[in-house]
């Protein structure tokens, strides 16, 4: 049996980027750039005033100086009139600075008197005033022509506004994985269906789904196959349409653990079966070469929280990978165990646990958990445990490692 280090270094053999596709600005959330973008725009266009108040010439001012207001520019608008000596521009925040102004005193900082119809004057009550002041100079954030954003950038919320600055309402990225859900099971009726006796509900699809929707991958859903060759070899014959098919169950030692077989005959080379991992033992990884394309097959064990933890481990980081961000397994941060823990085995254990932040310090507490069939337990935990492989007995207060899921 293999290690979980082992089996993530033969899964990034095979998890490349994914081709590139030019999508709408609005699709890119989370996607990696596969361009070099430049601004088509100075930004800001013009010197423009940062604050609302009043343009003027910095040396026209003096203690309770008075200026004769000539003009208001609201945002959007263009100044027609030149400052000059003795005179001031009413302005609003990110309108042009009318030419001849070299500084802006915010409104809080002026008396306005009115003189109507005329715009009246200004009176300063700033204390002093500097040329520059509450002015962003034109391309002062960035010139026409630069580059703002290099291929390989992930796009945040701040990427997506800064390229709809610049202008691109579509994006080159590299393309989001598909990723077809199969679960398989002569047991399992959709959550729709009362069980009748000796059936359960399907818990994997929707869980798996809501796993690929956090993943930032586009999950299609394939229902449920019985344990039974001809089904079970359709059901994956439409799931390799997809970069990735995630089969839950049947890739144990049961008499109808039919998935390693069928998808051999499908065509689906084997890279490893079997990982030394508790629970997720039974993981079974295989690819499939066609057309200059490679599709990663993850047969996921059956039981929910095996299914979860092997996402987790294997299936999150390489649909990043797909995704152009590198393989990158969650970091697990130390906790000090609240109550003692026996650890037993030959496997790396993953063991739910809330853990929680006592004045600086992380505490663990594992769970009451019976078993890699009980999500009601996982439902309560924020955090896996992840105690190393051989028996031993841990101790309250002994440091252990912990993957957290928020
Ligand atoms: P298997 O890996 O097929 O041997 O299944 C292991 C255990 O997980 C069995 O108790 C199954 O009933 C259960 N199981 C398999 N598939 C699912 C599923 N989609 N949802 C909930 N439980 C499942
Ligand atoms: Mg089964």
């Amino acid at each position: 049996m293999i290690s979980i280090e082992e089996a993530q270094i033969l899964i990034t053999r095979h998890a490349h980027p994914l081709p590139h596709a030019t999508v709408p600005l609005a699709d890119t959330l989370n996607r990696t750039l596969a361009e070099d973008v430049a601004s088509d725009v100075d930004s800001p266009p013009y010197d423009k005033s940062i604050v609302d108040g009043y343009a003027l010439r910095a040396a026209d001012f003096s203690p309770e100086a008075a200026l004769t207001v000539i003009e208001e520019v609201v945002a959007g608008a263009v100044p027609r009139q030149a400052v000059a000596a003795g005179t001031a521009t009413r302005i609003m925040t990110g309108a042009p600075l009318p030419e001849g102004a070299d500084a802006v005193v915010m409104v809080e900082q002026t008396e306005a008197v009115a003189e109507p119809p005329s715009l009246g004057k200004v009176v300063l009550r700033a204390e002093k005033v500097s040329a520059g002041q509450n002015i962003m100079r034109r391309a002062s954030s960035m010139r026409r022509g630069e580059t703002v954003l290099a291929a390989g950038h992930r796009l945040r919320p701040m990427e997506i506004g800064l390229l709809a600055e610049v202008g691109r309402a579509e994006v080159r990225v590299i393309r989001q994985p598909t990723v077809a859900v199969l679960s398989t099971g002569n047991e399992l009726v959709p959550p729709s269906q009362a069980p009748a006796a000796g059936q359960i509900r399907n818990s994997n699809s929707a869980m798996l789904v809501a796993c690929t929707r956090l993943a930032d991958a586009n999950p299609v859903a394939l229902g449920i196959s019985r344990d039974e060759r001809h089904e079970l070899a359709t059901l994956i014959g439409e799931g390799l349409k997809h970069d990735v098919l995630l089969i839950s169950g049947g890739v144990s030692a049961g008499v109808l653990d039919l998935v390693p077989r069928t998808l051999a005959e499908l065509g689906v080379r084997q890279v490893f079966h079997k990982v030394a991992i508790k629970p997720g033992k039974p993981l079974w990884f295989g690819v499939l070469e066609q057309d200059g394309q490679t599709r990663l097959v993850f047969g996921l064990p059956g039981n929910p929280v095996s299914s979860l933890v092997c996402f987790d481990l294997f299936v999150r980081p390489a649909l990043a990978a797909l995704g152009g961000q590198g393989f990158f397994a969650s970091a697990a941060v130390a906790a000090r165990l609240a109550s003692a823990f026996d650890q037993r085995g030959d496997r790396v254990t993953y063991f739910p646990a809330t853990v929680r932040n006592d004045a600086g310090t992380l505490t663990a507490e594992p769970l009451s958990w019976k078993g890699s069939g009980d999500l009601r337990a996982l439902a309560s935990a924020n955090a896996l445990l992840r105690f190393p492989a051989g028996s031993r007995r841990f101790e309250p207060g002994d440091t252990v490692e912990a993957v957290r899921f928020d």
